[in-house]
């Protein structure tokens, strides 16, 4: 039996000094690109047979649910425990996989990158349902089920950076918060009791950086590991701020006096 091989060609460095470096390594059933990365921090030995400093990268659940072993795959962005390298390879013509860091935020070293950008978002946007106190007061409001299916799916949001990879909208020279945080927004805005702080979350969507920066080049829905409807999320959002301009102008009242 042929031993198949193939060759992971990984980014290595840090913001001062980078550099690619060729890892050789046998194809196994059901490998995927954690597993890889497991072995070849056992064993670090190059393509030039040489020694070398194991390679960092960051994981955690190993099933796609914490988002972080998020890295760009043969230039995709997507999570490392769920990228199968057999089908990799079947889908390129090549016996090489290219790993690197994502480039949206700031390089830590080799494959890990920090996304304290994306937490801090959540935190502009107030991203989270306020309880006054841990005590259980039984069941909260129904909620239609209709309305629990689209919450749903906006809730399994693992804030990976895939969307915020992706988005052209998102660079150096611009504010813009990015898809997820607005999907956030829709998320907590539907729920009974997150609806009490909604105001205070479309106020940042409405500034510089908010929802009016995005482009509709809908790449974020394309990324998206857990196939949320970011760009629907937008339009929503981008009616909710709407609404609110207008509720300003006239200064209308949320209740009626
Ligand atoms: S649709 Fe908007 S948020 Fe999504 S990738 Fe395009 S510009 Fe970015
Ligand atoms: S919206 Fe999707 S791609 Fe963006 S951070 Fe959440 S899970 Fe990742």
């Amino acid at each position: 039996m042929t031993i198949k091989k193939f060759i992971l060609k990984i980014f290595r460095g840090t913001s001062e000094n980078q550099y690619w470096e060729e890892f050789e390594l046998e194809l196994k059933p059901y490998y995927n690109i954690t597993s890889a990365l497991m072995d070849v921090q056992k064993n670090p030995i190059n393509r030039h047979h040489e020694k070398v400093c194991p390679v960092a990268w960051e994981q955690g659940c190993l099933e796609e649910v914490c988002g972080s072993c998020t890295m760009l795959i043969n230039g995709r962005p997507r999570q490392a425990c769920t990228a199968l390298i057999d089908g990799l390879l079947k889908s390129s013509s090549s016996n090489t996989i290219v790993l690197a860091p994502m480039s949206k935020f700031p390089l830590v070293k080799d494959l890990v990158v920090n996304r304290d950008q994306m937490f801090q978002n959540l935190i502009k946007v107030h991203g989270w349902v306020d309880v006054d106190e841990a005590a259980d007061r039984g069941f909260g409001p129904k909620i239609s089920p209709k309305v629990q299916e689209v919450m749903y799916a906006l809730s399994t949001c693992m804030t990976c950076g895939c969307c915020t990879e992706a988005c052209p909208q998102v660079n150096a020279t611009s504010k813009f918060i990015g898809p997820a945080p607005i999907s956030q927004v829709r998320l907590f805005n539907n729920h009974p009791t997150g609806k009490m702080a909604a105001e205070e979350r479309i106020r940042p969507l409405m500034e510089e950086g908010g929802v009016s920066d995005c482009g509709n080049a809908q790449n974020c829905v394309q990324v998206c590991p857990k196939n949320i409807p970011l760009t629907e999320s937008i339009a929503v959002m981008g009616r909710a701020v709407a609404k609110q301009s207008l509720k300003d102008l006239f200064s209308l009242p949320d209740i009626a006096d």
